[in-house]
């Protein structure tokens, strides 16, 4: 083992998890450093449960490999790996007071009862709960309750604490005081912490490196101010704050072009002519009265006062731009925009069309997406051969009706491009179809899919 693996306290390598069907985790791999603060992070569903859980030990791998300090424990049993998990719910013994809560793992290890109120009384003080050993648990507040659960879970001086939403219970005031109790307790425990969320800005506060999440998969790993700065895909970027996504074409280094205005940027190594897409923060804009250093020219569409800043809607064109800024317009007031080349983000499309895997049936049929579709004449392509299908973004047609379709989807993550919304439908030919349009979908809508034969191009 070279030094750098040492340094790792837990490896995730190439972890799978089917629930039957279902694909929870799709080959995960990550490296969590001694003492770091690792926040997983994404939305409902995508897999960070269960990838807690996997560490702790809680559910079993279906494929890949778990290695706490160095030692494959992919088999061991929870209670003998060096983790300790503090859930959502606090989970306490209600019939117990704070003290017995604490020291029930150490009764059950046979520790003599003097070592037992030490360490009791050290993890009391950790959690600044010191005074409170003889208390009901029921009578103790929520955010009491989750202290004590985490002085349980650190009493037995675990190398890793897992931390499963442990403060979403918590009202936003205890929550934001517990943050910061947490971060400090982090350094004094000088523990590593592996810490779940769906809250972007927990992660943003507490972390050395978020791993974000979608999916089953790992969109990115970074510290906050890379994934802040620096998202890797639109996903990660709409997830992570709130921002301005478009669709742009690199025109050749350091220059792009979005809403038919050509900016410098300071991004290199795309190619010519290359679509993109682009993100631009909002508190990066600069808004003013319309003057000659204005790149875009627009109209105000709303405006709110957000205590600190003002957030406003800017229309250039057919493009709407969100701007948070000090300045206060009115609705209405032509303004002018300004963004510096550094806080123009590109990044690589994950694709730029729709792409299936199909098979000719005849010279005007062609069977993808698990139905057959009328397509215009190829006479070159015999019948049964296997064959690429695309289909432009635009060209895909959604339906109120579900039976209107030729097949049936559900729509699942919506993406505000500017002038349109670019949404992913989850077929029940369990493939995903990309659809760029105008229509306000929610996610979850049970939509029709209609492909008309122009829309298809059949590459041999
Ligand atoms: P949440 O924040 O809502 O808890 P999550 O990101 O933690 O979401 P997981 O709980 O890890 O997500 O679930 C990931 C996927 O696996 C979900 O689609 C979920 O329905 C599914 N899943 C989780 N546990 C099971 C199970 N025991 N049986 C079947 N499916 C499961």
């Amino acid at each position: 083992m070279n030094m750098q693996e040492d340094n790792y306290i837990i490896e995730v390598s190439s972890v799978s998890k089917f629930f039957g069907d279902k694909t929870a985790l799709d080959n995960v791999s990550l490296q969590v450093k001694k003492g770091e603060f690792v926040t997983i992070l994404g939305p409902s569903g995508c897999g960070k449960t269960t990838l807690l859980r996997l560490v702790a030990g809680f559910q079993s791998v279906s494929k890949g490999e778990i290695r706490i300090s160095g030692k494959e424990i992919t088999q061991t049993p929870p209670h003998k790996r060096p983790v300790n998990t503090v859930f959502q719910k606090y989970a306490l013994f209600p019939h117990l007071n704070v003290y017995d809560n604490i020291a029930f793992g150490l009764k059950l290890k046979k520790m003599p009862k003097q070592e037992i109120e030490k360490k009791v009384k050290g993890a009391l003080k950790m959690v600044g709960m010191t005074d409170y050993e003889f208390r009901d648990v029921d009578s103790l507040s929520g955010g009491q309750q989750q202290r004590v659960a985490i002085a349980r879970a650190i009493v037995n001086e675990p190398e890793v604490l897992l931390l499963d939403e442990p403060l979403a219970a918590l009202d936003l005031k205890m929550r934001k005081d517990m943050q910061m109790e947490l971060k400090e307790m982090h350094k004094r425990l000088g523990i590593t912490f592996v810490y779940v969320t769906h809250d972007q800005e927990e992660a943003l506060t507490l972390s050395d490196t978020i791993v974000v999440m979608s999916e089953g998969k790992i969109q990115q790993i970074g510290t906050p101010i890379d994934i802040y700065n620096e998202p890797t895909n639109s996903f990660v970027a709409d997830f992570i704050g709130e921002s301005n996504i478009l669709n742009g074409v690199m025109l050749k280094d350091k220059l792009v072009r979005i809403c038919d205005t050509e900016f410098e940027c300071v991004d290199e190594g795309f190619g010519e002519n290359v679509p993109v897409d682009v993100v631009i923060r909002p508190e990066d804009l600069y808004i003013f009265a319309v003057s000659d250093a204005a790149q875009l020219v627009g109209v105000v569409q709303s405006t709110i006062f957000k205590g600190v800043h003002n957030e406003m809607t800017v229309l250039c064109g057919d493009y709407e731009f969100l701007v948070q800024d000090y300045h206060h317009f009115d609705v209405g007031e032509t303004v002018g925009l300004l963004v510096k080349p550094l806080d123009i983000h590109i990044m690589k499309k994950e694709r730029v069309c729709n792409t299936f895997d199909g098979k000719m049936v005849d010279d005007t049929h062609v069977e993808f997406l698990g139905c057959t579709f009328e397509c215009i004449p190829t006479s070159s392509i015999e019948a049964g051969r296997g064959v690429k299908v695309e289909v432009d973004f635009d060209q895909v047609i959604l339906q109120d009706n579900e039976e209107d379709g030729m097949l049936t989807g559900e729509v699942k993550f919506i993406l505000y491009k500017g002038n349109h919304y670019h949404l992913t439908v989850f077929s029940d030919w369990d493939e995903d179809v990309y659809v760029d349009t105008n229509d306000v979908w929610d996610d979850g809508d049970r939509v029709g899919i209609t492909i008309l034969p122009t829309s298809i191009r059949i590459i041999n």
